[in-house]
């Protein structure tokens, strides 16, 4: 069956593309598009053309399979000067998405228009290059530069109410085709040349020191990324005065980019974020439904994990130990919301309707109708596996037992009860109302239909679900921790956490190390390393961050840990420059300089070996999947792809 097709409705000719499932633009959509614009412009009969997609979308890019291939003809931005050049006016009519080169191709046509809950973008930045047919020339020619900028640097699609204000499409459709061609009818004998996207930018109409702000912003935001830059300078081409230059400069930056290691590395981590359900055993049509969900404990996650499910109009009955403790957990939930609504995130009325559906009790029977039940209790085996008993006997026999713990044995937890095929982890990062990243914990008892149900609530949460088994502190704690040892070991021979933090920010980390455990708190690995079996941690990688805790240094929320916190300044105090030095001459360990490249090199080689242990036990299938936890709750540098692809390149 033909990719595109063309038929004729009296004088509009409607070109149909037919590309399950995102109508993507690969070489048979971009073949059967240039046939068909010969077509209708070659036929006498057809006055006006409209470019329509069936199923669910407009082009809503490139064909995936064909990236990082040696690209095959009509290229795309052929294609887009051959669709431009039709001699009779074309509406392009979007469903959907129309992104990447979708939008490219509806830039190259005279008229846009959208139904309501279309959107429309340029997202190639986010994979770390540069739209490559004509994106970063017509659309600031059809917008303006600053809202060009704004959707080519961000790389975030715009509404199409937002399209029709920017003046992005001309109208929006009820209902799709009928309208489109109504509208193509309107443009019969128009000439489409006055349309066309080439035009000089009037110096008037932009700041020209708009580009140097842009980079300023990127330079903070977007610290270490090359592709927005390389987008300024893309959109910056198109305010000179040749149309053809702006579109070599841009075609020559994007040519460059593809093949960066950046590149590689953003598009390894974009398709391994949607490959973390393809693991054996998962099978996500084997997942039931989940209607009601019950927390326990309603601290810092447990408030969090509640707020996910409510937006989601899921109800949660949120447990505690005391009608207090219950009520500031709602309070923790409200705050939460409101931080919401002031980023603009949320409005008011809805934040009342999500509160509404978390409800406090401290009585277990409460639970007794909950699909999933997930506990954020205290970090103790005990208490977990009494609480798990007490669910064992409240919950129906279907309903699923999820513990969020951070490094305790799941398999013991599951004992407590009698339905150890229906216990799991559901490990969310804090905060658990922002960070996308979940991992989902299977025992060797967990029933598979339990793991398929629990991928598909994260999937439908829009978290990123993450497949791990059971180890201490599972796929990212496990590597976190070896990273960790060896930051604290780089701490011990250079003498100071400043020289370490610095390195590792500068090789792309969020954070650094130390910095990490002072917000965190020291005490909670303190606390960790204490119940462990004797000879299991390092003898001198932790040394100072216990001691620092025995001194009531615990991190920021003391003001005092790694560093000395006075308001928003950090300081790195005598004190710790001394315990530093005594911990390492004890241990033996000489002081030396250590480069950047030295301490970064270390540190990453840590999470690659922890990482390839973990692969080999099988705790997580595939290296794709240890980069995705890596990037999205650890603050590795996505443009970097994760540590596996990082020290595989
Ligand atoms: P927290 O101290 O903020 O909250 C724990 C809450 O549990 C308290 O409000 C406490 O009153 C309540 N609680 C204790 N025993 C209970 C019981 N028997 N029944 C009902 N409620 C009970 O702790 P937290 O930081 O929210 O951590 C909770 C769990 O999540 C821990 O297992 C922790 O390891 C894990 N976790 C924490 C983080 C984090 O960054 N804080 C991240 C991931 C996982």
């Amino acid at each position: 069956m033909s990719a595109v097709k063309v038929t004729r409705t009296e004088q509009v000719g409607l070109i149909r593309v037919d590309a399950p499932p995102v109508n993507a633009i690969s070489q048979a959509v971009r073949q059967g598009l240039w046939d068909a614009f010969q077509a209708v412009s070659a036929d006498p009969e057809v006055a006006v053309v409209v470019l329509i997609c069936a199923g669910r979308t407009f082009m809503a890019g490139a064909d995936a399979s064909e990236l990082g291939k040696p690209p095959v003809p009509p290229h795309l931005n052929d294609l887009v000067l051959f669709i431009e050049s039709c001699p009779k006016p074309v509406v392009a009519a979007i469903h959907g998405q129309a992104l990447g080169g979708g939008l490219e191709i509806a830039l190259a046509c005279s008229h846009r228009i959208a139904t309501a809950d279309a959107r429309l973008g340029l997202p190639e930045v986010n994979l770390g290059f540069v739209p490559g047919a004509g994106g970063t020339q017509r659309l600031p020619r059809l917008i303006g530069v600053e809202p060009a900028l704004e959707m080519a640097v961000e790389g975030k699609p715009v509404s199409a109410q937002k399209a029709l204000e920017s003046g992005l499409i001309n109208a929006i459709a009820d209902d799709l085709e009928p309208d489109a061609l109504s509208f193509a009818t309107t443009l019969a004998g128009v000439d489409p040349t006055l349309f066309k996207l080439n035009r000089p930018i009037g110096p008037d109409s932009f700041d020209p020191d708009v580009f140097d702000q842009w980079r300023a912003m990127c330079a903070k935001r977007k610290r270490g990324l090359d592709a927005p830059l390389a987008v300024i300078n893309a959109v910056q081409a198109a305010t000179g005065s040749d149309f053809q230059a702006g579109l070599d400069a841009e075609r020559a930056l994007s040519l460059e980019l593809r093949k960066s290691p950046q590149s590689t590395a953003l598009r390894h981590i974009f398709f391994a974020e949607r490959a973390t359900h393809k693991v054996e055993g998962l099978d996500l049509s084997q997942a039931a439904e989940i209607n009601s969900v019950a927390v326990i404990g309603a601290g810092t996650m447990g408030a969090g994990i509640a707020q996910v499910f409510a937006s989601q109009n899921i109800p949660v009955t949120l447990v505690e130990i005391s009608d207090e403790a219950a009520q500031a957990g709602i309070e923790r939930v409200r705050s939460n919301l409101e931080q919401a609504v002031k980023r603009g995130k949320l409005d008011c009325a809805h934040a009342e309707v999500i509160l509404a559906k978390v409800t406090p009790t401290t009585d277990y029977q409460d639970l007794a109708q909950s699909d999933l039940v997930i506990e954020a209790a205290v970090e103790d085996m005990a208490i977990k596996k009494k609480i798990f008993e007490k669910l064992d006997q409240v919950c129906h026999p279907t309903a699923i037992l999820a513990t969020n713990t951070s490094y305790l044995d799941i398999d013991e937890i599951a004992s407590a009860t009698a339905r150890p095929d229906r216990v799991a982890g559901l490990h969310f990062f804090s905060p658990a109302q922002i960070m996308k990243l979940v991992e989902v914990i299977r025992t060797d008892r967990t029933a598979p239909e339990v793991t398929a149900t629990l991928a598909a609530v994260m999937k439908k949460l829009g978290k990123i679900g993450v497949i791990a088994g059971v180890c201490h502190g599972f796929i990212g704690n496990r590597m976190y921790q070896a990273y960790q040892r060896e930051a604290g070991l780089l701490m011990l021979e250079c003498g100071s956490p400043e020289t370490v933090d610095a390195a590792l920010r500068r090789f792309g980390m969020a954070m650094g190390p130390f910095q990490v455990l002072d917000l965190s708190g020291i005490d909670i690995g303190y606390l960790m390393r204490k119940s462990l079996p004797d000879g299991t941690v390092h003898p001198n990688a932790f040394q100072v961050h216990d001691q620092l805790v025995e001194m009531g240094r615990k991190g920021r929320k003391t003001q005092a840990g790694f560093y000395r916190y006075d308001g928003g300044n950090a300081t790195l105090d005598e004190d710790v420059r001394s315990l530093i030095q005594s911990v390492a001459e004890k241990a033996g360990i000489a002081r030396r300089m250590l480069s950047d490249h030295e301490i970064a090199e270390r540190c990453i080689h840590a999470l690659h070996q922890e990482g390839a242990n973990i692969l080999r036990e099988g705790i997580a299938e595939k290296p794709g999947d240890i980069d995705v936890v890596f990037v999205n709750g650890y603050g590795f540098p996505r443009y970097k792809g994760g540590p596996m692809h990082h020290s595989s390149g």
